[in-house]
């Protein structure tokens, strides 16, 4: 039996290991820590997971040692929403904000998401790349070695064709996997202010069959589209005939639902198999019933109120008492969450939507790879599972969201290679 890689000794092994399907109520808070853990990796799948006793003598002739004494071992990270992909940044909008500016000043000056679309309309294929790499480069250093990444700046067809370019190319010379969200029903571009049923002819008429023509759509793995179902985005009956649409032309669904305002999109999820309903938070009480009734996986992000310096958080607790299954992501964009770091995120979730710490690990694992339909291939440490994993300089895990602020993953290893920090 060939041993590539042995990791050894770890002070706590939290394997998660999996039931089928996302985890939900109590179970959210299982780690199934192994003490004076280990694993070995053969290519870039486990082998063994167990203590270090039984797995330690497997090593061989060649065998890469890595001795994890007094550290936490755990399943990379995986970000299930993210707008990784655009041109340019908002910081004076930020500051504006601070300085007390309304949504519509800073509109007035240029600002919002518009500002965004026009420099990722502009900037070539090479230069998206190139601007979003080097946030994957920050995402893996922080620990995530798995992440959907969504379109949504192009707004017209060539130029969501061109991010979903931008997302393969990515995918393919990066460490970090990329799972691809088509999200032209991100907003209503400027040229189609006050026709917004033409746009919504166009994502559904043109832009969703040119993205299953294309070959953007993977055969063996996944593929989503998303809406914002939002005032001032997209209606409920917009997003569905959206959503259905996809459907038809067998695309995995999401919804962004429930951030400011409440239309009825977490029902949609619901009734559609939506295989995650994102944000949620003003979402009534018996609309989170039917996502515990469903297959649907809240991707809760509490990193967008923070960004926004408001307090609109999601109820998670309410959520994982009900039996919500509780998946969370960064969020990552230019104008409401500038974040790149997991950790960050489990910090805020504990101490602004009630989770645990045990919880918000699992729900930024195992239930964040069922979030985009690979909860059968990561989040968990499991003999067959890809070998992603990471080393943490903390003695407890714990102090995963206890302390905040700095980085505390001391090594990477993405699909069994060895990733140290300052090395990607
Ligand atoms: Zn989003």
């Amino acid at each position: 039996m060939r041993c590539d890689l042995l990791v050894h000794g770890a002070r706590q092994l939290l394997t998660i290991a999996s039931r089928v399907g996302p985890r939900r109520g109590t179970e959210m808070a299982e780690l199934n820590i192994i003490e004076d853990g280990a694993v070995a990796v053969q290519g870039d799948h486990l082998l063994l997971v167990g203590p270090t006793r039984e797995v330690l003598e497997h090593a061989g002739e060649g065998t890469q040692l890595m001795d994890a004494s007094g550290k936490v071992v755990m399943p990379g990270f995986v970000d299930p929403h993210t707008h990784l992909v655009f041109a340019g940044d908002r910081a004076s909008e930020f500051e504006m904000r601070l300085k007390g500016a309304t949504y519509l000043e800073i509109m007035a000056a240029g600002g919002g998401i518009m500002n965004t679309v026009r420099a990722t309309r502009a900037a070539s294929l090479e230069e998206l790349v190139v601007q979003s790499r080097e946030r994957l480069d920050r995402m893996l250093a922080h620990g995530t070695t798995t992440a959907e990444a969504k379109t949504g700046y192009g707004l017209d067809t060539e130029n969501e064709l061109k991010t979903l370019e931008a997302i393969r190319l990515l995918d393919e010379s990066h460490p970090v996997d990329l799972v691809p969200t088509f999200l032209g029903a991100h907003a209503i571009p400027a040229e189609y202010q006050g026709r917004g049923e033409e746009y919504v002819h166009l994502v559904v008429e043109e832009m969703l069959p040119r993205v299953q023509n294309g070959g953007y759509v993977p055969h063996d793995s996944p593929f989503f589209c998303d809406v914002f179902c939002e005032e001032g985005a997209f209606s409920l009956e917009q997003s569905r005939r959206i959503l259905k649409r996809a459907k038809e032309l067998r695309m995995g669904l999401k919804i962004h639902a429930d951030e400011f305002t409440s239309l009825g999109g977490a029902a949609l999820a619901a009734e559609l198999g939506a295989t995650s309903a994102d944000h949620l938070a003003c979402t009534p009480e018996a609309e989170i019933n039917l996502l515990a009734d469903s297959g649907t996986v809240a991707v809760l992000l509490p990193g967008t109120p923070f960004g926004l310096g408001e307090a609109h958080y999601s109820s998670a607790r309410k959520m994982i008492d009900s039996g919500v299954p509780v998946a969370l992501a960064t969020d990552l964009n230019p104008g409401t969450c500038y974040c790149e770091a997991m950790p960050f995120v489990m910090a805020l979730a504990c101490r602004q939507m009630g989770m645990t710490p045990a919880e918000t690990i699992v729900a930024a694992t195992i239930n964040a790879a069922h979030a985009i339909g690979l909860g059968h291939e990561v989040g968990s440490l499991e003999v067959g599972k890809k070998a992603d994993l990471l080393v943490l300089d903390v003695p407890d895990y714990r102090h995963l969201t206890y302390r905040f602020g700095t980085n505390m993953v001391n090594t990477i290893v993405k699909a069994g290679r060895v990733i140290e920090q300052g090395g990607i």
